[in-house]
């Protein structure tokens, strides 16, 4: 989860796209960054932390062109960083992405066997040099675009820049949100209507395998296969919060409906149907360990403590090991029995909760490995874990965890 901006038209885009990733923030912003083409050349800035650094850096280092596309990060893979903030670069092209793409590793793979080196951690930079790579093999812009997202498993919403062709934008999605708003001869691209509700209230909202094409300032829409579509536009009224709520009347309601998603998200590219396996990228305990275990601990707070007593159940019915379900307070107050036979699982959708991490501690000292399951990416307790596995809910803004638990209405 993020959010995505893209501009062209006959204004400086590096202001609009950044008042329009301010108002995505609420969807993530671990880090950010904006390219804008000036004269066919791609300027790229890019940031850690939230949008502020980057403005900063924009005040001191500042980029030009009337088209350009934007990035607030909530990372699912790679660390926050300035090196894995988008926008992602390769030769000509550059990419935003809000998504997951499932099969990064093995296309990773092949486009290293074909000489390309990567430069950061994330899923999205295959999406550039998958692109560059089409272009190289004799196609254009449009060409090279619609062949690689055809290559693509998972969920995107991307907008494109090239330098070759530097008055065409190319925006595409499947499974991740984007919206388009109409200008007077200028066009938006966004994850979510609030980020340009201010340039345009005429909007066409963009569906799963549809791509909209930008060239010299004139939107062409079709399917990503290539079927050319036609697309009404509605005009948006709300008012700039509804916006942001995405119509629910508050934020616990708007996620308690994204669980779907968030689940989804979560499975995305770890379950391997056809091998009939699970893959968990960064578990870091291979299997002669985990077979080692004799016991499991599942130790958190509140919400994601009644989660354990779930996980519980299935453990024990899957696996046929003892599992203990602990509050993380009462874990690290008593004299616990730990071994290096025991595995602790730790539960923390924010990874900071204070007493788990504590609890992580006290089990580590005692010799039990331990695995996290967080919805923040580099947190402190996903960062101290052996290994980590992290759920891909997206920034939590309803903190109340009631949402968890089955709506009654
Ligand atoms: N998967 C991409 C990344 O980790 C995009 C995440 C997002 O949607 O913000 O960089």
């Amino acid at each position: 989860m993020c959010g995505i901006v893209g501009y062209t038209g006959r204004q400086e885009a590096t202001p609009i796209i950044l008042d329009g990733l301010k108002r995505l923030e609420y969807r993530g912003y671990d880090s950010a960054g904006i390219c804008t083409l000036n004269n066919g050349h791609a300027e790229t800035r890019r940031s850690e932390g939230k949008l502020i650094n980057l403005e900063n850096l924009l005040a001191k280092e500042p980029i030009a062109g009337a088209i350009g596309i934007g990035h607030t990060r909530w990372a699912t893979h790679g660390r926050p960083s300035e090196i894995n903030a988008h926008p992602h670069q390769a030769g000509p092209v550059v990419v935003v992405h809000n998504g997951i793409i499932e099969n990064y590793l093995q296309l990773r793979e092949e486009l290293r066997a074909a000489h390309h080196t990567f430069k950061s951690e994330t899923d999205t930079e295959v999406i550039a040099h998958l692109v560059e790579k089409k272009l190289r093999e004799g196609g254009d812009f449009e060409k090279a675009v619609r062949q690689a997202l055809g290559e693509l498993r998972g969920a995107y919403a991307v907008c494109i820049l090239c330098e070759t062709e530097p008055g065409t934008m190319i925006a595409a999605k499947q499974g991740s949100p984007m919206v388009i708003g109409l200008g007077d001869e200028e066009f938006f691209v966004a994850s979510d209507i609030p980020a340009i509700l201010s340039h345009t209230r005429e909007m066409i909202f963009m569906e799963d395998g549809e791509m909209a094409i930008f060239r010299n300032n004139k939107p062409v829409f079709s399917t990503v296969a290539g079927a050319p579509l036609t697309k009404n536009s509605r005009h948006i009224d709300w008012s700039p919060l509804m916006a942001e709520k995405g119509g629910y009347k508050h934020f616990m309601l708007k996620e308690i409906f994204e669980q779907p998603r968030a689940i989804s998200d979560t499975i995305a590219g770890r379950l391997l149907e056809e091998e009939g396996d699970v893959y968990l990228e960064s578990l870091s305990l291979p299997d002669g360990e985990l077979k080692k275990v004799e016991r499991i601990c599942i130790i958190a707070c509140g919400t994601s403590w009644h989660a354990g007593l779930v996980g519980k159940f299935l453990l024990e019915e899957h696996c046929r090991i003892p599992v203990e379900v602990d509050i993380a307070s009462e874990f690290r107050y008593r004299n616990p029995v730990v071994n290096d036979r025991t595995l602790i699982i730790l539960i923390s959708q924010s990874g900071e909760t204070a007493d788990t991490l504590a609890a992580m501690r006290e089990g580590k000292a005692r010799g039990g490995k331990n695995v996290a399951i967080c919805n923040v990416v580099d947190s402190s307790i996903a960062r101290e874990a052996d290994g980590v596995v992290y759920t891909h809910a997206g920034p939590e803004i309803g903190v109340a965890s009631t949402k968890h638990s089955s709506p009654s209405w």
